[in-house]
């Protein structure tokens, strides 16, 4: 059985034991998908580890992470997207992992150059609109910043890390200035002031609030497998584009995994990081929670095949992340909420 374990910082020395017991792994994750259950319950099966899990936003447990030092319980850091992996890199809280099972299956420009964390699902950030008010909706994300698109767009805050890393892939793909520009024109062709996540900026299509949203694909995609709140029942109505298909290709962010510095159960750890790698994990990641397998090859998930193939940007997210100060500055002067 898997352990949750609610994150409250007074909740650590509560702890005693957790890290040092064998067949233990303590995972920090800010995965946020009731679906997820599996994914860990098939690894307890398959290696008889228990999985002790502490969820939290990734900030939290980045936070958390640090104040713990050499004393953390912490083995594996899993987050949603790729910025906060490269600031705990960054930080010194993630180690390198030496493993060929992960150099071969994860494609090179899902892991960090040195080896600190790796991607194991993706998701592409991409374009819905109200296919009854849109004649020509956007085909590139520099379109999106077109003034054609003035109070049509719905996308939410700079403080969402989504957002942050999709900046940070058009700052490494065309500089800086035009990174600068695209912001300021999308703040300019906004619907309304930033709120909600990724899927209320779709169901904002649905309610005519914004004709055209920027989302993650699985957000879309879990609305079509299940019942989702003002979005499921309307969904015939909304169209998407896969951005850039003629250009980069559509940007792509992940969710992905590294070994915490002073990883108590690091041996678990690295299985488990091999696990998620493994074909019986990739598969769960498309029909647990929508998402696209980080590994070539691997089945999709109906809901999500039925988005279309698409070209996926191909660029190198170490050096995307090396962009995240920059973006953040580009956001605050744009005036981006
Ligand atoms: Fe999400």
């Amino acid at each position: 059985m898997t352990r949750t374990l609610l994150l409250a910082s007074a909740a650590l020395a509560a702890l005693p034991g957790l890290a040092v017991a064998e067949g233990e792994l303590n995972l920090y994750s800010s995965r946020h998908y009731d679906t997820d259950e599996r994914l860990y319950s098939d690894f307890e099966e398959l290696h008889g580890v228990t999985i002790n899990r502490i969820e939290g936003n990734a900030d939290e447990l980045i936070t958390r992470l640090e104040a713990e030092g050499a004393n953390s319980p912490a083995d594996v850091l899993i987050t949603v997207d790729t910025s906060r992996l490269a600031r705990a890199a960054d930080m010194g809280l993630l180690q390198p992992v030496d493993s060929e099972v992960l150099e071969q299956r994860i494609p090179a420009n899902l892991q960090d150059a040195d080896n600190r964390w790796f991607g194991f699902s993706q998701r592409a950030r991409i374009f819905f609109y109200d296919k009854d008010a849109v004649e020509n909706p956007p085909q590139t994300y520099a379109d999106l910043a077109d003034p054609a698109y003035e109070g049509l767009v719905c996308i939410r805050s700079s403080t969402n890390t989504y957002n942050q890393t999709l900046l940070a892939s058009i700052i490494e793909n065309q500089g800086e200035e035009a990174a600068r520009a695209w912001a300021e024109g999308v703040v300019a062709n906004m619907a309304r002031a930033p709120q909600g996540g990724d899927t209320d900026q779709i169901r904002g299509v649905v309610s005519g609030e914004c004709a055209i949203a920027v989302s993650n694909t699985y957000y879309f995609a879990r609305a079509i497998r299940t019942e989702v709140d003002g979005l499921s029942a309307d969904i015939d109505r909304i169209g998407w584009v896969f951005p850039d298909q003629g250009g980069n290709g559509a940007h792509v962010n992940i969710s992905g995994a590294g070994i915490a510095a002073n990883a108590p159960n690091a041996e678990n750890a690295r299985l488990f990081l091999e696990y998620l790698a493994s074909d019986q994990a990739q598969a769960y990641f498309s029909e647990g929670n929508d998402e696209f397998p980080a590994v070539a090859g691997v089945p999709l998930a109906d809901s999500v095949a039925s988005l279309g193939a698409f070209k996926a940007d191909d660029v190198d997210l170490t050096a995307v992340a090396a962009h995240l100060g920059d973006a953040q500055e580009i956001f605050n002067a744009v005036g981006w909420e």
